[in-house]
């Protein structure tokens, strides 16, 4: 699975392990909102499972998804940043966040179903 990325059934487990009894939806509340808050990347996977990684500081940043393996690489992301500001500034909304997410299979994942696929 992806570094760093964790479903909220994992995260929970871990809690438990660690003594404390915490139930699903109080993580998932608590994870919904600190993505909500800009401190946390949500992540779908194929299966449409929302997996969630902190976001350490205040850094905001795109990833590059591989759904083969869950390997992210960050994105740069510059007319993204540069069009959700001016959306924000235009709207007149305040608090204007965005999650763009983008996935897809990364080459050396490409190369091995396609090595699978020849055998
Ligand atoms: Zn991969
Ligand atoms: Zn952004």
């Amino acid at each position: 699975m992806a570094e760093g990325f964790i479903s909220t059934q994992d995260l929970r487990k871990r809690l438990v392990a660690g003594g404390s009894s915490v139930s699903l939806s109080t993580v998932y509340r608590t994870l919904t909102a600190l993505a909500e808050a800009g401190r946390a990347d949500v992540f779908r996977d194929a299966n449409g499972k929302q997996l969630f990684r902190h976001r350490p500081g205040s850094d905001h940043r795109h990833y590059l998804i591989c759904t083969e393996c869950g390997l992210s690489l960050p994105v740069g992301s510059g007319p993204v940043e540069k069009w959700a500001a001016r959306i924000a500034r235009t709207s007149g909304f305040a608090d204007v966040r965005h999650a763009v997410e983008l996935s897809g299979r990364f080459p050396d994942c490409l190369r091995k179903e396609e090595r699978a696929q020849t055998r």
